[in-house]
This record gives C-alpha cells, structure tokens and sequence, in this order.
C-alpha cells in the first residue's frame, strides 16, 4: 500500500479527461475580475479520477468498519444500521426540501416529525419529545435546561444535581453547564446504586437525579421505584439517559419507572450510522411537568394541517438552528415503522439474550465485573490478565488481529481493566461464537506468549500509535515548505 499522503501524490496540472475543448472559448478569470479577486495557487493536489478513486478506496479499507467486520463497542454502540434507511433518508423530496419553506408546502415531512414524536411518546410513556438537539450530550443540556426552569419558574432554591458514579462523562458535564454542583454516589459492589448513600445526599437543594437503566455496567437498576420516591420527595426531578435505549424498546418504559425527562440517542439506538462527530439526534422527551419548558417549536396539527407551534408559556428557547437533524428522524422514523411494536419486543430481547450469551461463555476466562445478570451489554475486568503484564487494552488491540473492533476500554471508570462488550440484538450466534473464541484464544496466548498479545496489533498497516504525543502535538498538516498548507 501506498502510505503516501494525497498531497505528494500526482503532479501539476495533471487530470484525467478526454474532453473536447468548448466551442465558446473560455476567459480566462483575470479578464473577468479584478486581480485581488482571482483565486491564486492553492497549491491543490493534482491527480487523474482513477487515482483519487484508488486513493479513498484504499483508505477506506483499512478501517475495521460495521460493515467489514465485527464490531462489539459498549455503550456508544453502532447497533444496526439497515441499508433502506439510507435510500428513504435520500429521497428527493426529503432531500430538496428547505427549512424557509412555508409550512403548507413541507406537509409531509412535518407529518414525518409529528408521527415519529407520538411513537417515542408510546415507547417512553413521556408526553412530548423535541428533535433539535443534535447529539446526545445536546439532548441532555436540554433536558436539564428545561429542568433548570421548571426549578426557577417555582421559585425552587435548587443547586446540585446527583449522578452515580457510574456515568457517563456527560453527565457532570451537563449539569456543570446547567450551573449545578454535581454530587457524585458510589455505587455497591454489585454495581447498582446505593439507595443508603442516595439517601443521604439527597436534600432540598436536589435539583434532579441523573441516571441511566440499565447502568454503565449493563445492569438494571432494581431499586428504580425507591430512587424515583426519595427524589421526587423533594420535588428533585428524575433524569433517564437513554442514549441507549435498546434492552427496554417494549417491555418498560421510562414513565413506569419514574423518569420525568429522557432524552434518546436517535443515531445509537434507532438507525443512523455514526462517528466522527455526526449526524446526530438527542430527542429528549419529558413528562406534563416539564410541557412549558420545551424548546421552541414543537410540530402539532389543526385539523388535518401541520404547523410548528411557538406558543409554549416558558420554553427554553431554541438549542439549534432550525429543527434538528432531519435525515436522522426519516431514519429513526422508517426503522420503527419497519419493527412495529412486535419487533421491538425482539430487539430488546436479542440485545440482551446475545449480551448473556457472551457473558455466559466468557466468565470462567475474564472476571465479569458485576455478578448481577447482564442486560444488553457486558462489562469483563481484565485484572487476572493485568497480574500476568497483559492490560485490557492489550487485549484489544489483539482481537483486531483476529478481524474483530475493540470493544469499549476503560469505561465505565470504576471498573478496573475493563472492557465493555456490547454485540447487539442483529449479530449472529456464529458471530458471536467467533468472538468468544478469539477471546479465550488470547487468553491462553497470555499463559504462553504474552509477548505476542503485547505487540498486537501485528496485521495491520498502522501498529500501536503514541496516543499522548498525538494528543499532545496535535499536527494535522501535511508540510511542504513554502506552500500554503
Ligand atoms: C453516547 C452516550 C451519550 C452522549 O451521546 P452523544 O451523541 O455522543 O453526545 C450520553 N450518555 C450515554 C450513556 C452514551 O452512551
């Protein structure tokens, strides 16, 4: 392979094309414009089509992608991605439309947002959902914005928010960007919230309880229902991160566990190929005592007509430029249509089932580090493998060497070495069994030639990077002296 970057490849001048020259001769642009206006040497690579098509191709392949390969990463999961979502979202006439369009003439695509809200709202048991909000970390900044307000608006003296800790890094995040203190719980042994330490912490000043069910260790939270009383005690509103939503599509909703607002990663658990920063969707929905704090405008109807709807009494406001992330909804939207309530019953059954099934298989070999039953995600605590000089990290970077993408390394934080395998509801138990026995394989590799698990990974054309270098000197340019890049 080629390692060379595309700016030292070609050479000036050079393209590919038979074309006949135009009948009208062309002007030269200097003729046209003034002289400050004409665009200079930008030192641009030049290469004939055949070369930048090889060129992207072969980059391309060294990736280890969803659809090369498979691809077990927790939490952040990029679940199933069906191809047809892909031409819906295409569609010309969701593709030409503009948001400055009056709204009588995009009637069916505010249909599209209408219709998709009141299936989430079935899912979740929550009243409402909002779609601006592009990311998950953006639906949860308005979650907890609009709990900011129902705060303020009662003239609530509210000024920290408890998170286990367990959770994701947004989370503090989010609150710390809302203004409140995060207080942090830990969590039992087992790995599930401490109702004792929640109970102490939980005063007056609460102004909500972040959590996620099932927990970052893939667990679900039994004692929801005493978690969702001591908070709501103290008028403290109950906050779901369901960025992960799939163990629960159809067997519990939210609501019933005493969630008040949740939002919902769209591109994780509802069909949008991800990463790298985007597309994304963070619908976040909420309960009747949030309804006058969404973010203006929500979609409603009159009679048969669609129309956005400003009027709410004390909204947040908007979070985002126009209505969020279009293209992601038709997918989210086409997907559930596709499911209907039946599939979703299965999804969830299948992430868990194929969850189990891994955790089941590999728990003599790796430590599970919780020994409460798993739901649709498993997390293993490599400290066995770490006595013997091989660290989780080791460890998967081997499996890419057995054509499989690393799982989540290091996350949740309060696990030692861990790794956190998500498989999802859409793999194969012979997937699945190739996982488990390229797993056990490099743990018997660790007792004979550790050395070998080490170095990995060894097929690859990139081997081990200095990630602190390149974090540190971050240098994205390519340099040629003298030219403008
Ligand atoms: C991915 C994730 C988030 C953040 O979502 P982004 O779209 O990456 O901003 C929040 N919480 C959990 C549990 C997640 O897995």
């Amino acid at each position: 392979m080629d390692s060379r970057v595309i700016f030292e490849k070609g050479n000036v001048g050079r393209k590919t094309g038979y074309i006949a020259q135009p009948a009208i001769p062309l002007r030269e642009p200097k003729a046209l414009l003034p002289e400050s206006y004409v665009r200079q040497d930008l030192g641009l690579p030049s290469l004939g089509e055949l070369e930048v098509v090889r060129h992207y191709t072969n980059l391309s392949r060294l990736n280890l992608s969803v659809d090369t390969n498979f691809y077990p990463l927790g939490s952040c999961t990029m679940k199933y991605n069906p191809k047809i979502n892909e031409s819906l979202a295409d569609m010309e006439a969701f593709c030409n439309i503009h948001p400055y369009q009056d709204e009588q003439d995009v009637q069916g695509a505010l249909g599209l947002i209408f219709d998709l809200e009141k299936i989430l709202c079935e899912i979740t048991g929550m009243q409402r959902f909002t779609f601006q909000a592009s990311s998950g970390a953006q639906g949860e900044l308005t979650g907890m914005l609009m709990v900011r307000k129902y705060h303020t608006t009662k003239k609530n003296k509210k000024t920290k928010v408890i998170i286990p800790d367990s959770a994701h890094g947004t989370n503090p995040a989010t609150a710390s960007m809302c203004g409140y203190k995060t207080i942090v719980i830990e969590s039992k042994a087992d790995g599930l919230i401490d109702l004792g330490k929640l109970e102490s912490a939980c005063d007056n000043e609460v102004a909500a309880v972040m959590l996620t069910n099932p927990n970052t260790l893939g667990l679900f939270e039994e004692n929801i229902l005493a978690v969702s009383e001591i908070i709501h005690k103290r008028d403290g509103l109950l906050y779901y991160d369901g960025a992960n939503f799939n163990p629960l599509l159809g067997i519990t909703k939210p609501s019933v566990m005493g969630f008040d607002v949740v939002h919902l990663n769209l591109h994780k658990t509802f069909s949008t190929p991800h990463g790298c920063g985007g597309p994304g969707a963070g619908a976040v929905g909420a309960n009747e005592k949030l309804l006058d704090f969404f973010p203006a405008p929500l979609v409603d109807k009159d009679k048969d007509v669609f129309y956005f709807n400003y009027d709410i009494k004390h909204s947040i406001g908007r979070v985002r430029g126009f209505y969020g992330n279009f293209n992601v909804l038709i997918r989210a939207y086409a997907y559930l249509l596709r499911l209907g309530q039946e599939g979703l019953v299965r999804v969830a059954q299948n992430s868990i089932l194929n969850a189990g099934y891994i955790s089941e298989k590999l728990k003599e070999h790796y430590a599970l580090a919780s020994s409460k039953p798993s739901m649709h995600e498993v997390v293993f605590s490599c400290v066995k493998q770490k006595e013997k000089g091989v660290s989780a990290l080791e460890i998967a970077k081997r499996l890419i060497d057995y054509g499989m993408h690393p799982p989540t390394m290091y996350f949740p934080l309060i696990v030692k070495e861990a790794l956190m395998v998500e498989p999802t509801e859409t793999e194969s138990k012979e997937t699945l069994d190739n996982f488990i026995e390229a797993m056990i394989k490099i743990n018997k590799e660790i007792e004979e030639n550790p050395q070998i698990v080490r170095n990995a990974p060894h097929t690859t054309p990139v081997k081990r990077v200095d990630e602190v270098r390149a974090a540190r000197n971050l240098d994205l340019r390519w340099q040629k002296p003298g030219a403008l890049f």
